[in-house]
C-alpha cells in the first residue's frame, strides 16, 4: 500500500541534539491511522495516532490568534489534543482570558440546562459550550423536557412523571431521565 509522505517541521527531543530544536521530518501515514515522524537530522522516529488536523493547519489558525480552545473547537476534537501538537510544534500558547469560567458552566450544567441553553446564557456559540463541557468531562443533557423552570414547577408541585410529561408533552422516559440527571426524587403517590 502507498503511503502519503509529507515534509513538516518538528520538535526534536533525540539526545543527539544538544537541546530539543525544530527540524525537518519525514511525516508518514501508517496503516491503522498512524503517523510516523522521522527527524531527517538524527534519523530518530516518533509514532502517533493520525492527527485529527495537519500541523499547517494548527499554525495557521494560530497565527490568526485562535487559542487552543477556539482551534479545538474548529476541528471538534480536545482543548489538550490541540495544546500537546501546539507544544510538539514548538509554538507558545496565546493566554487569553476565557470568556467564561469553569464554575459558571458546572452552575448552568446543574440547573439541567442543556448546550443551547448555556451557550445562550453565556453569550457564546454552542461548540464552544460543548467542547468546555467535554474537556471538563461532563456528559450532556439529552433529551429535553423544554423549559427547565416549568418542569421544576410541575415537580414541586408534586406531579409524577407521566403527569409532568403530558402537561410538557414529552414522553415519560424523557422526564424520568431529566428528573434523574438533576438529582431529583420521583414524585410517589401513597395508596
Ligand atoms: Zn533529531
Amino acid at each position: 500500500m502507498l503511503m502519503a509522505l509529507k515534509i513538516t517541521q518538528r520538535l526534536c527531543n533525540s539526545d543527539d541534539h544538544k537541546e530539543p530544536r525544530l527540524f525537518t521530518h519525514r511525516e508518514e501515514v501508517l496503516e491503522g491511522g498512524r503517523v510516523r515522524y522521522t527527524c531527517a537530522v538524527c534519523g530518530e522516529t516518533t509514532e502517533f495516532r493520525r492527527p485529527l488536523f495537519t500541523d499547517q493547519q494548527l499554525i495557521d489558525l494560530h497565527a490568526e490568534g485562535l487559542n487552543d480552545r477556539e482551534i479545538a473547537e474548529k476541528f471538534g476534537i480536545n482543548r489538550s489534543t490541540v495544546g500537546s501538537r501546539r507544544r510538539g510544534l514548538g509554538i507558545k500558547a496565546h493566554n487569553r482570558r476565557l470568556s467564561f469560567t469553569d464554575q459558571q458552566l458546572i452552575d448552568l450544567h446543574a440547573e439541567g440546562l442543556n448546550d443551547r441553553e448555556k451557550a445562550e446564557r453565556l453569550g457564546v456559540t454552542r461548540s464552544t459550550v460543548r467542547v468546555r463541557r467535554r474537556d471538563l468531562g461532563i456528559e450532556p443533557i439529552r433529551p429535553h423536557v423544554g423549559d427547565h423552570q416549568h418542569f421544576l414547577t410541575l415537580y414541586e408541585k408534586g406531579m409524577t412523571d407521566p403527569e409532568i410529561a403530558e402537561r410538557l408533552g414529552v414522553k415519560d422516559g424523557v422526564v424520568y431521565n431529566y428528573r434523574k440527571k438533576l438529582g431529583l426524587k420521583p414524585v410517589r403517590r401513597g395508596w
